[in-house]
């Protein structure tokens, strides 16, 4: 007997008729002699709906009241899950975050799990019923609801398989799997069977919205088998999906490139004429981590006359807020001369293990690049990824171009 986790996402609990569905696949797993724990999500559209209704009363709403609200979408969901499987026969119980007790700190809108009591689950699996646990959110220990992050719920669904030691995670979306870049843009991606869990963890980082970058974290420290599928296949005929694995268990030929990733909700500021010292870095980033803004791309160019420029890379909706730190703190304790910004800009990646051990990957993407005319305004790399930010409005063609440079359009 498997413990097996499953996740479904806002489209598979689209309207009653998918919940339905969603139900029907989870007896069918249930009765294969698997005690079925279940994480899902708010119905498609809702976080935002909800969200939104607060925004319509502040422009600046606040962030524990934020996550009274937007938790309330998956509080829905897991009621409705229950039931569709009551009425299929099969045993459930529903809980909330705070249900199960899923510690979290107390970062509002963003919270990170501490830890999960899995004892109320283990008891309810072992007397027959399907567990139903709402993704996105928990509780700080003072007893306030918080989420974990747009997409938690992944998070949500790999932290209880870590925390039951399940045997499986399995995320069902609307996709049947992670694929070479978005099939939106490319429709010649396609789908991988495998991808390390680095590479998930980079094309995740570098904008690939399949799974949240959390959840993808959780699974490479605690080592969950975590597996992509859809949820829109028949439960009896269904694809295999994504696997993550972890490239010690790999042994065939690894690609060079296995992903084009990109994402274009970021900004970028550039701090203007800072004196080129010892510790400036510090002072311009350290009052923003303070604010807990997620900061990406970083570079500092060589000075000249004493000072030099500063440029980096935040989310998008947290540019004004930065802006604003940088006015108010950064540009009179360090004297800089000028702050200027870009909310136009995009991110392309390439991500691959198999970079290590290739030479010539960033020049090929380089020239690529160059070849369409395209600028590069940063370029950053690590081990198995190359990432450059461009002008937003050549996005589409830069992943076009590279998605075939780098042979991803052939099987
Ligand atoms: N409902 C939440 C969101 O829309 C969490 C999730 O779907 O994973 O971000
Ligand atoms: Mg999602």
């Amino acid at each position: 007997m498997a413990l097996i986790v499953q996740k479904y996402g806002g489209t598979s609990m689209g309207n009653p008729e998918r919940i339905r569905n969603v139900a029907r696949r989870i007896r069918h797993w249930q009765s294969q002699g698997n005690q079925m724990i279940i994480v899902v999500s708010a119905m498609s559209g809702e976080t935002n709906r909800l969200l939104s209704l607060a925004k319509e009363i502040s422009p600046n709403p606040n962030a524990r009241e934020l996550d009274v609200i937007a938790s309330t979408g998956e509080q829905v969901t897991i009621g409705l899950l229950s039931i569709a499987l009551e009425e299929q026969g099969v045993k459930a119980k529903s809980y909330t975050g705070s249900q199960v007790r899923i510690l979290t700190d107390d970062a509002f809108t963003k919270a990170r799990i501490l830890s999960i009591d899995d004892a109320p689950i283990r008891k309810d699996l072992d007397d027959g019923y399907v567990v139903v646990v709402a993704g996105f959110q928990g509780v700080d220990e003072n007893g306030n609801i918080t989420t974990l992050g747009r997409g938690g719920s992944d998070t949500t669904g790999v932290a209880l398989a870590a925390a039951l030691s399940a045997d499986e995670c399995q995320i069902y979306t609307d996709v049947d799997g992670v694929y070479t870049t978005d099939p939106r843009i490319v429709p010649e991606a396609r789908r991988l069977d495998r991808i390390t869990f680095e590479e998930m963890l980079e094309m995740a980082s570098q904008g690939s919205k399949v799974l949240q970058i959390r959840s993808v974290e959780f699974a490479g420290k605690y080592r969950v088998k975590l597996r992509v599928l859809s949820s829109f296949e028949d439960e009896t005929n269904q694809g295999p999906g994504t696997l993550i694995t972890f490239e010690d268990d790999k042994n065939m030929e690894e690609p060079i490139i296995s992903g084009i990733a990109f994402n274009r909700d970021e900004a970028k500021l550039t701090v203007l004429g800072v004196p080129d010292r010892p510790g400036i870095a510090y002072q311009i980033l350290g009052p923003i981590a303070d604010a807990n803004i997620d900061v990406d791309m970083i570079i500092q160019n060589v000075g000249h006359d004493g000072t030099t420029d500063f440029s980096f890379t935040v989310p998008r909706s947290e540019y004004a807020r930065t802006i604003s730190i940088l006015e108010d703190q950064v540009k009179q304790h360090i004297g800089a001369r000028e702050i200027v910004g870009d909310t136009h800009i995009a991110k392309v990646s390439a991500v691959g293990v198999g970079m290590r051990s290739h030479p010539g990957v960033a020049s090929k993407m380089f020239r690529t690049l160059a070849e369409e005319g395209i600028n590069l305004q940063m370029i950053s790399t690590s081990e198995i990824k190359i990432a450059v930010v461009i002008d937003e409005k050549y996005l589409e063609l830069a992943v076009r171009v590279l998605h075939k440079a780098f042979g991803l359009d052939q099987a």
